[in-house]
């Protein structure tokens, strides 16, 4: 199938397609990489009157770092983020969570921005900006706003994004060098959806005891989302196999996932156990080993 006709248009700065969208928002979608609205508008599944591309807007791709935050611009492909030595020292989570975004073609196109504002529950950077509880900088014709991930994910492929805003950057906060992070995933193929994904990142004390833990799940709720209740479980609490099961059965507590063709509810119940207890003994051996991947 082909898409439904629409109007095309290609603004080259943030400031026209903010005016744009405030034209024509209801009507309107933002395309940046296409790789998730390409198959959507072939199916007409989304039948936009006007299609606003991104692509050649200056200004939006870029990594710098900018205070206690890795900066990254809405533009900026996958691919880029992979690559980048600066990622890889200053947000480890992030290059490695980055590799299991489906191919290497998919990278080479798709975006942050895209990527943040599909909201896909099962995507890998919402598990990661919201197990950073990083932020989201949205911008409209009256100027930006900067959202948590808890505020902007809603609920399945919904945020809080208007009709006439789009996603300007995003904020990880940067990694301390001496801890340890791991994302874990578990796909039936490697480049489809993780069933389940977890990222960790855990700073310990000489006693390898945790001082801080930041935990998100991704895949099994309607959102991504940050395990604060197995987060609290582990502070203060020494690295042992047996703190790790006690996680792992929290986990399982709390997620609530769905059937569906992929899985079961009650596999990705203990799916979720399982992952949270490897990526947890992952960041945790490289906090020990002196922190980074
Ligand atoms: C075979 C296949 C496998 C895939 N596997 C994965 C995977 O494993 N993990 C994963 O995360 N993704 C996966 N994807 C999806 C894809 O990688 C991401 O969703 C994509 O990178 C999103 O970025 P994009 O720039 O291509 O967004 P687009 O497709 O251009 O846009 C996606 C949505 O976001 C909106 N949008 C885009 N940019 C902005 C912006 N700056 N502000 C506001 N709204 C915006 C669009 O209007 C649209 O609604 C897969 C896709 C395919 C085709």
């Amino acid at each position: 199938m082909k898409p439904a006709k629409f109007n095309y248009l290609r603004p080259s700065s943030i400031e026209e397609a903010v005016q744009y969208l405030s034209e024509y928002g209801e009507d309107a979608k933002i395309i940046s990489g296409g790789q998730s609205l390409i198959p959507l508008l072939n199916m007409r599944l989304s039948t936009p009157k006007y299609l606003i591309d991104l692509g050649r807007a200056e200004g939006l791709g870029y990594i710098r770092e900018d205070g206690e935050f890795l900066v990254i611009g809405a533009l900026t492909k996958h691919c880029e983020i992979e690559k980048s030595e600066l990622v890889k020292e200053k947000c480890p989570l992030l290059s490695e969570a980055i590799r299991w975004v489906g191919h290497a073609q998919i990278r080479n196109r798709g975006t942050v921005g895209g990527s943040i504002a599909h909201g896909d529950p099962s995507a890998e950077l919402p598990c990661v900006i919201t197990a950073l509880r990083g932020e989201i900088v949205i911008a409209d014709a009256n100027g930006e706003e900067v959202f948590c991930p808890e505020e902007f994910f809603l609920t399945y492929m919904l945020t809080s994004l208007q009709p006439d805003q789009l996603v300007k950057e995003v904020r990880f906060p940067i990694t301390k060098p001496s801890s340890g992070s791991a994302f874990v995933e578990v796909a039936r193929r490697h480049g489809d959806f993780g069933l389940v994904e977890v990222a960790a990142v855990v700073d310990l004390d000489a006693d390898s005891r945790f001082l801080s833990v930041n935990l998100a799940i991704g895949g099994v709720n309607s959102v991504p989302t940050p395990l604060e209740d197995v987060e609290k479980l582990l502070i203060g609490k020494e690295a042992s196999e047996e703190i790790y099961e006690e996680a792992g059965n929290l986990t399982m507590e709390i997620v609530e996932p769905e059937s569906d063709l992929h899985g079961t509810a009650e596999y990705r119940r203990e799916l979720s156990g399982t992952i949270v207890i490897r990526a947890l003994k992952q960041a945790t051996e490289r906090a020990q080993g002196g922190g980074g991947l």
